[in-house]
């Protein structure tokens, strides 16, 4: 990987810094963010700069208002909820992001205080990459940081055009990112594993084709490992199952062997008769699941055999869940494939790096999460990384 311009060395001393971050936090119907963690993680980055004798800009998005003004996406709630987690540290409040009066706002900041601009999104110039908008953004500093990696697979104006105008850094959150999945897909120490899950195939071809490549076994889970057991003539049932991606699967598993990528698909299922919480279940191999049965989670034999197979794996990145885990019982293959990840993890034989906003719940509900090495914020971002492409985002930091 080539090297990124990070805050290291960087004198911010009396420098407005126009800082991108993504604060797009789940509120409840009362208006109150129920997960902070995007805040929490971009605080070290906040703080950095102002110890350093910066004053900050903050942009960021909430939500999608498609380019125009809409109270209901305002990020002023975002103000408290920031100033908490800095602290108690004040923060300012514009209710535009660009404009002469969030220049003058932005122009008048003393040292160490911080500006936080009303919703991007407000314009639909941001997600056009925008060369004016990306310009009229620049005006709000004399250095531009992003610590948005969750948003760094779109080249928009406040990810990749502001980069043109202003000399650009990455902040350590998205820093942090990228040193992880790096080290986890670039130069991992070998045997490599993939654990992907998740509803369907068609969603993760390119994850599937990419990962592949660079790693030495490839768990599928979930109801994507219906349509790979179907591709092999085994009777899912009704299991959730994509007929059109048989062929899909089937190339996938003959690459994987040209490779030399070991494909490990479950040889059990827990299967039940409806897609509901403690619906009657029962255990059995893949080639015994009945016409009117669905297989909602691995079965036991299988999850015992990620389990040890990520024993023996000295990495491991992971998308997905292994089966239906929002509804117990289905949540045992999950909860015992990331237990055993995150042991593993402890004890200091593996690297753990997993992303996506149902993974990341996958592993919160098994209580693995805070044992793993790393937890991406990132969903989409994360996802295009496994795919292998280049993230605009990340490459307009790059030195
Ligand atoms: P994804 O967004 O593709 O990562 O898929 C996550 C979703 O897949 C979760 O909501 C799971 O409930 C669902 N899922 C996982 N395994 C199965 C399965 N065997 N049958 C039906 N849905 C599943």
């Amino acid at each position: 990987m080539s090297k990124f311009k990070t805050l290291d060395g960087l004198d911010v001393k009396g420098k407005r810094v126009v800082l991108r971050a993504d604060f797009n936090v789940p509120f409840n119907k009362e208006g109150q963010i129920t997960d902070t963690s995007r805040i929490d993680r971009t605080v070290p980055t906040i703080q950095e700069l102002v110890k350093g004798g910066a004053s900050v800009v903050i942009v960021t998005h909430v939500g999608r208002p498609k380019g125009e003004r809409n109270p209901d996406y305002t990020v002023k709630p975002l103000v408290a909820g920031l100033s908490k987690a800095l602290g108690g540290t004040s923060v300012q409040f514009a209710d535009d992001c660009t404009g002469d009066a969030v220049e003058s706002t932005a122009k008048s900041l003393k040292a160490g205080e911080i500006l936080l601009c009303e919703n991007l999104r407000y314009y639909k110039e941001e997600t056009k990459n925008d060369a004016g908008f990306a310009e009229k953004l620049s005006k709000l500093g004399d250095l531009f940081v992003n610590d948005a990696f969750s948003t760094a697979h779109r080249a928009h104006a406040s990810t990749e055009g502001i980069t043109k105008f202003l000399p650009s850094y990455a902040g350590r959150l998205m820093q942090s990112e990228v040193e992880a999945l790096s080290s986890a897909l670039e130069k991992p120490q070998k045997p490599v594993a993939a654990v992907v899950g998740g509803a369907k195939v068609s969603s993760k071809i390119d994850v599937l084709t990419n990962l592949m490549e660079k790693v030495d076994v490839l768990v599928i889970g979930g109801g994507m490992a219906n349509t790979f057991l179907a591709a092999q003539g085994i009777n899912v049932g009704k299991s959730l199952c994509e007929k059109d991606f048989l062929d899909t699967a089937r190339n996938i598993m003959e690459k994987a062997k040209k490779v030399g990528c070991e494909i490990v698909l479950p040889t059990d299922a827990t299967v039940a008769k409806e897609f509901a919480e403690n619906a009657q279940n029962r255990v059995c191999s893949v080639n015994d699941i009945k016409e009117d049965e669905m297989m909602l989670d691995i079965g036991t034999e299988s999850a015992k055999f990620v389990a040890e197979k990520l024993k023996t794996c000295k990495t491991v990145v992971w998308n997905g869940p292994m089966g239906a885990f929002e509804i117990k019982p289905f949540d045992m293959g999950t909860v015992a494939a990331a237990k055993a990840a995150a042991q593993a993890t402890k004890a200091g034989t593996l690297t753990s790096v997993a992303g996506g906003g149902d993974t990341v719940s996958a592993l919160e509900l098994a209580g693995a999460k805070d044992d793993f090495t790393y937890i991406s914020t990132a969903g989409g971002a994360f996802l295009e990384w496994l795919e292998g492409k280049t993230l605009p985002g990340v490459e307009a930091v790059r030195a």
